[in-house]
């Protein structure tokens, strides 16, 4: 079997973390496998390099942030192949770059669009085990090293192990799994055994930062099923995968609390207006996520959408450019929001969810701003200093203690 573990940076963060990591490698080479790991930069690393850079300068460099923060990646993969050399199996290291991890031009957020793996496999060929670093690749056109965003190394993984045509994709991480809700919000929340990728691309998206949403998509589209568990024990954690044993109405409860809310006051209520709003933030980069228009007054509107909290500075200065434009009453911003979201596949067939969670979140006083919906999610923006009650009485009343229907 070929398989692809990836390691995080709690689980690199140290001698003594990193050897532990060698001997798992090599445990399951010395099974007969072909193994091929990806590491994260260790511990904070990422963090500290992107503080260490704004300590230096104020301005943003794109190109030499990438440089940059691939170092961290490569610290972890050369200290890895070291480990395992010492345990005596042969180990070479790659940089992403060397492993053939083909992207696009965007420094920061590149996204992959090819791997040509011909060294891995030729590594692999040798008999050794292949350590790529995560998060990190190059375009072919300039050259220049790329990363692919916070949690990149996840979709490293999962991207390799679908080039490679692996058998499976193991995510090592410092939680036991995929969880039916932030345990540190919600201290009962359980383990999942399975859950399928279209649930786990609406619980990454939605805030559960287990796995990194794209690394979901490669999952599902190249048929890669991802068991992502814990790599300070041997149990079992979570598989992603296509279709689960189960179909739960709710399978999670997420949140996220990391976007702000931007309303433009008082917009003329005719057609074009969106579009001229949310053109220009497009072009600015700016992820908008969710939209509300709502009529204020005769033939005026206002707009509000969500932003995570490091756009928020540029949204604000182009929303306050295109209300002037409008002749609009202005422009607000509220950074204490949040989103709780709850996911689930069963909800297609099953109606009154949505009722249910309004009632709930109203019986304990969360007033609800915002909402959006999909096949199988509903999102609700709440104050953010009630969102882990909002987490906890959805789960209570959506995902109770040994649900009688749950527990075959
Ligand atoms: N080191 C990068 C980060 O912190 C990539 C990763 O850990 O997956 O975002
Ligand atoms: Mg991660």
């Amino acid at each position: 079997m070929l398989i692809v573990q990836k390691f995080g940076g709690t689980s690199v963060a140290g001698a003594d973390r990193i050897r532990n990591v060698a001997r798992r490698v090599v445990e399951t080479h010395e099974a007969g496998n072909d193994v091929v790991v990806v590491v994260s930069a260790m511990g904070a690393t990422t963090d500290s390099l992107i503080r260490l850079a704004s300590d230096v300068s104020e301005n943003s460099h794109p190109r030499e942030m990438d440089m940059l923060l691939t170092a961290g990646e490569r610290i972890s993969m050369a200290l890895t192949a070291m480990a395992i050399q010492d345990l005596g199996v042969g180990a070479m290291s790659l940089t992403g770059s060397q492993a053939g991890i083909l992207t696009t031009p965007d420094h920061g957020e590149a996204q992959i669009t090819e791997i040509k793996p011909g060294r891995v496999k030729e590594g692999l060929a040798e008999g050794k085990v292949v350590i790529v670093a995560g998060f990190q690749g190059v375009d072919p056109e300039s050259k220049d090293v790329t990363t692919l965003g916070r949690g990149g190394s996840d979709a490293t993984a999962v991207a390799l192990a679908a080039a490679l045509k692996a058998d499976s994709c193991e995510i090592y991480t410092d939680v036991d799994g995929v969880f039916t809700a932030d345990p540190r919000v919600y201290p009962d929340a359980r383990k999942l055994e399975e859950v399928s990728f279209e649930e786990m691309l609406e619980l990454a998206s939605a805030g559960a930062r287990v796995l990194m949403a794209r690394s979901v998509e490669f999952g599902r589209r190249y048929g890669i099923p991802i068991h992502v568990r814990s790599s300070f024990h041997s149990g079992e954690g979570t598989w992603v995968k296509e279709k689960t044993m189960e179909q739960a109405i709710i399978r999670g409860v997420a949140h996220d609390a990391s976007e702000a809310k931007v309303t433009v006051h008082g917009v003329p209520d005719q057609p074009g207006v969106a579009a001229a709003l949310f053109e220009p933030l497009a072009t600015a980069g700016v992820n908008v996520d969710m939209i509300v228009q709502n009529v204020s007054e005769e033939g005026r509107t206002d707009i509000s959408f969500t932003v995570p909290r490091a756009d928020l500075t540029e949204a604000k200065s182009v929303s306050a450019e295109v209300a002037d434009k409008l002749q609009a009453n202005g422009v607000d911003v509220d950074e204490n929001i949040a989103r709780v979201t709850l996911v689930g596949a069963g909800m297609k067939s099953e109606s009154g969810i949505a009722a249910r969670m309004f009632r709930i979140l109203s019986d304990h006083g969360i007033n609800i701003e915002m909402i959006s919906t999909s096949p199988i999610r509903i999102s609700c923006v709440v104050r953010g200093d009630q969102i882990s009650e909002a987490v906890s009485r959805l789960h209570e009343g959506f995902l109770p203690l040994s649900p009688p229907t749950e527990e075959a």
